[in-house]
């Protein structure tokens, strides 16, 4: 039987706005398909268990942002290679501030995050609250944003998607999230996964290296048309 092993990133810390949920709809998707799945949650201090196919950090505040950023760097050189052979990684909000090269809030010094994404990040005077929609190639992805953080991407980085409805990264160029290589960055919580099947299942095909049979999508899809409705 196949197995995808899960690393999920300081759960204890960085897990706001229901953004758990994004692990849930990895591990059940992956499980309706006959997958194995192992979930570790990797806190502050714990020791490492080695490879795994998908990470995924959560969004939090600079004060927990701040613990995470030392705790992530202790790690950096492996996440690189971890990034370079390939394997899926998902931060949201402020998990995703920390996979670029830092966050610079309101006050303090910078929270240096691990550069898997040539993006950097500096808090904004405006805090960017409300549901949002994306286009994601031919899709349309749905959300929910709250952040202060202003997100530039550079180099070989680029946004997953174009803003239709909110601000996304910085409220000025219209772009949403950042991917390089198999590193993906994003402002939507809510959580993200569960009302995005299709970019759940494409995280699942990249980690799995391989097309996975659809799936009877009726609830979801009904969930994500519902908000989409919402947002117009
Ligand atoms: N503290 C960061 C910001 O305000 C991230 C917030 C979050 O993860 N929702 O931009």
């Amino acid at each position: 039987m196949k197995k995808l092993k899960i690393g999920h990133l300081y759960p204890k810390l960085l897990n706001i706005y229901g953004d758990g949920g994004n692990i849930i709809t990895l591990k059940k998707r992956a499980q309706w398909r006959g997958i194995e799945v192992e979930v570790h949650e990797i806190n502050s201090g714990d020791v490492w268990l080695g490879e795994h196919d998908i990470y995924f950090i959560g969004g939090g505040q600079d004060t927990q942002q701040k613990e995470v950023s030392y705790e992530l760097n202790r790690h950096k050189e492996f996440m690189t290679a971890e990034r370079d052979r390939g394997a899926v990684f998902l931060g949201i909000c402020g998990g995703y501030q920390l996979l670029g090269h830092y966050y610079q809030p309101h006050e303090g010094d910078k929270l240096m995050g691990i550069s898997l994404l040539d993006v950097y990040t500096v808090a904004g005077n405006k805090r960017f609250i409300g549901n949002v929609t994306v286009q994601w190639e031919n899709e349309t992805l749905v959300g929910f944003e709250n952040h202060s953080g202003l997100t530039y991407l550079q180099g070989d980085t680029k946004p997953i998607g174009t803003m239709i409805v909110g601000n996304g990264n910085n409220g000025e160029d219209k772009t949403e999230g950042a991917r390089y290589k198999n590193v993906f960055g994003t402002y939507m919580h809510g959580s993200f996964l569960p009302k995005n099947p299709k970019f759940a299942d494409y995280l699942l095909e990249l980690a799995l290296g391989e097309k996975l049979e659809p799936l009877d999508d009726t609830i979801e899809n009904n969930a994500h048309n519902s908000l989409i409705k919402k947002v117009y």
